[in-house]
């Protein structure tokens, strides 16, 4: 037999599986629902590999009818085991996908967590599906065993969650193709009733509570024992029923909330549900989520985005990003279409007519439940838009179909309030009829744009400025233009006609029709102003948009934002 192999688990891996040992989570219970769900997944794989593979199936001996994950517990030597018949791993898999972490942002999640330690923000980790790792909150050691579907490699990994793993490849020509996972349960838990994960009513109902809607039958060996015979038998424990396919009626509120905890890896509830159906000659069934808190990876390049795609009731794949624009990325679920070819690519995904009709429709309906609940619940709108606010504001630039529709859904900080955010609608409600403009300023922060000299004129005369502090701000606001017939208009650029918003006089340029300003007395100061400066400068002019700072710089009307400026030129540009 092959000799066995110590190994260390990468410095993140290692952070991460001391906060599970030390539990940090106070429920454990879904140490279940993770393990399950790696299950299903590697079913879903090994379906779509033999659907690419014809050979794979007969060649390894599997029956790709009955798959399968199982239950099976030692109460004597209180293990729990999760077996599935999947796709399985090969030994460089294993030391790959379990002894590292791979995902992008780990490192600033641990230090966050470690930060939050002891605190309630312990939720953070469920941003990250740390999945596989959850077993070692209920368990002192777990064994792995697996092999891949095509190869007679077979592989064991074992581990009690300190600093090392071990490894060895096991000579048995007859082990299945799949994946054993053992769990050596931590003594304490046995003497509480709810948490003796070696009983099997503890076991029905966390599978009932967290993947009954798993499409794969979980079985869950029982034993009866009738006149002193003790016979076994494999009994389905979930119903398997695809919740996007039923009625919206029908599903609790739970159901729903437990199905977006399995598909996005997330330990909080979702901020709304929502749900499509579409019949005619293009027939398909969404169920999408909004999140309650942004994920850590949003902005990182490489990040899983995108929803699963299923193709009646059958899983196609996941992340399909084809079906939602980025600035929606963060929203999660399902769409089972019921025409596309099981065989279909993601390349030919992102030209399929049919996807795109779908995609259209998908974003109206997202947009819209948007408006609705910033009708309805304003404080649950409130957390979506401090949430994605970014994200979404980055449609506007994207998306100029829905231009409109996201101007509608969208709020910001104004100098209308303090702390509350205000819509383009409530802006345009509070503005005179005869304002022509939105006015805005873009800067750092807020205090930078409130200290600004150029709002100094609009505080005095009571006009609202929004205050802009995104990146993505300056990109839109340049692009979008208007809305309902009011101009976006910088009050840091141009020549601000304030005395037209005041219905006031007629100045030559609007600028300089102000009762302080003496024309005749300021002309020496502004040619050698406007001299000395000639290098910096292009002119030199009085205005009435200040009222204690002596001067200002403004930008020409279509200068680029000083942002963007700073970045072409730090391009070379
Ligand atoms: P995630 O499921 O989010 O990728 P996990 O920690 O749950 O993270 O699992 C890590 C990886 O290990 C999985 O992505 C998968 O590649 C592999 N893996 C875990 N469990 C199984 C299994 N039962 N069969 C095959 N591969 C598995
Ligand atoms: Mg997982």
């Amino acid at each position: 037999t092959a000799q066995i192999e110590t190994h260390e688990f990468q410095a993140e891996a290692r952070q991460l599986l001391q906060l599970m040992v030390h539990s940090i989570y106070s429920n454990k219970d879904i140490f279940l629902r993770e393990l399950v769900s790696n299950a299903s997944d590697a079913l879903d794989k090994l379906r779509l590999e033999t659907f690419r593979d014809k050979d794979l199936a007969d060649a390894g001996g599997i029956d790709i009818d009955d798959l399968h994950i199982d239950l099976e517990v030692d109460r004597v030597a209180r293990t729990l085991t999760v077996r599935d018949n999947g796709i399985g791993m090969s030994r460089d898999e294993v030391v790959g996908l379990i002894g590292t972490i791979a995902k992008s942002g780990t490192g600033e999640l641990i230090k966050q967590l470690r930060e939050a330690k002891n605190s309630a923000n312990v939720d953070l980790i469920g941003q990250f599906g740390v999945g596989f790792y959850s077993a070692f909150m209920v368990a002192d050691t777990v064994t792995l065993v697996t092999r891949k579907a095509g190869r007679s490699e077979v592989t064991r990994w074992s581990s009690d969650g300190s600093g090392t793993y071990t490894v060895e490849t096991l000579d048995d020509a007859d082990a299945p193709v799949g994946t054993a996972i053992t769990l050596h349960l931590k003594p304490e838990d046995a003497e509480d009733q709810l948490h003796d994960y070696t009983a099997e009513s503890v076991l029905r109902d966390l599978v009932r509570r967290y993947s009954d809607f798993v499409t794969w039958p979980i079985r869950l060996r029982t034993e009866k024992t009738e006149d002193g015979k003790t016979t076994h038998e494999w009994e389905t424990i979930n119903s398997r029923k695809a919740l996007w396919a039923r009625p919206k009626g029908e599903v609790s509120e739970e159901e729903y909330r437990e199905f977006y905890k399995h598909i996005s890896h997330d330990w909080l509830d979702p901020l709304r549900t929502i749900t499509v159906k579409a019949e005619g000659t293009f027939e398909y069934q969404a169920l999408l989520f909004l999140p309650s808190r942004a994920p850590m990876d949003l902005y990182y390049r490489d990040a899983k985005r995108g929803v699963q795609l299923y193709v009646k009731r059958v899983f196609i794949m996941d992340n399909c990003e084809a079906l939602v624009p980025d600035y929606l990325r963060f929203v999660k679920g399902v769409v089972d279409a019921a025409d596309l070819s099981l065989n279909v690519s993601r390349e030919i995904l992102q030209q399929d007519r049919q996807i795109q009709l779908m995609r259209r429709r998908l974003v109206r309906k997202v947009l819209g439940e948007v408006k609705e609940m910033m009708k309805d619940d304003r404080a649950r709108y409130d957390t979506f838009w401090r949430e994605f606010g970014r994200v979404v504001k980055e449609g506007l630039v994207e998306d100029a179909d829905n231009r409109k529709a996201i101007l509608d859904i969208a709020s910001f900080a104004s100098t209308h309030s303090a702390d509350e955010l205000t819509t383009l609608r409530e802006y345009v409600e509070r503005a005179k009829d005869d304002q022509k403009h939105i006015y805005y300023l873009t800067g750092a922060s807020r205090s930078v744009v409130e200290n600004s000299p150029h709002m100094e004129a609009f505080r005095a005369r009571g006009l609202e400025v929004l205050v802009l502090t995104d990146p993505i701000d300056e990109f839109w606001v340049e692009q979008v233009g208007e809305y309902e017939g009011r101009t976006f208009t910088s009050i840091a650029k141009g020549q601000v006609d304030l005395d037209g918003e005041q219905g006031g006089k007629d100045g030559e340029d609007g600028e300089s029709s102000d009762d302080r300003t003496d024309h005749g007395s300021f002309d020496a100061l502004r040619e050698w102003l406007a001299t000395t400066l000639s290098d910096h400068v292009k002119e030199v002019r009085l205005s009435n948009r200040l009222v204690t700072s002596p001067a200002c710089l403004v930008g020409d009307t279509y200068d680029l934002p000083p942002a963007l400026a700073k970045m072409y030129q730090q391009a070379g540009q």
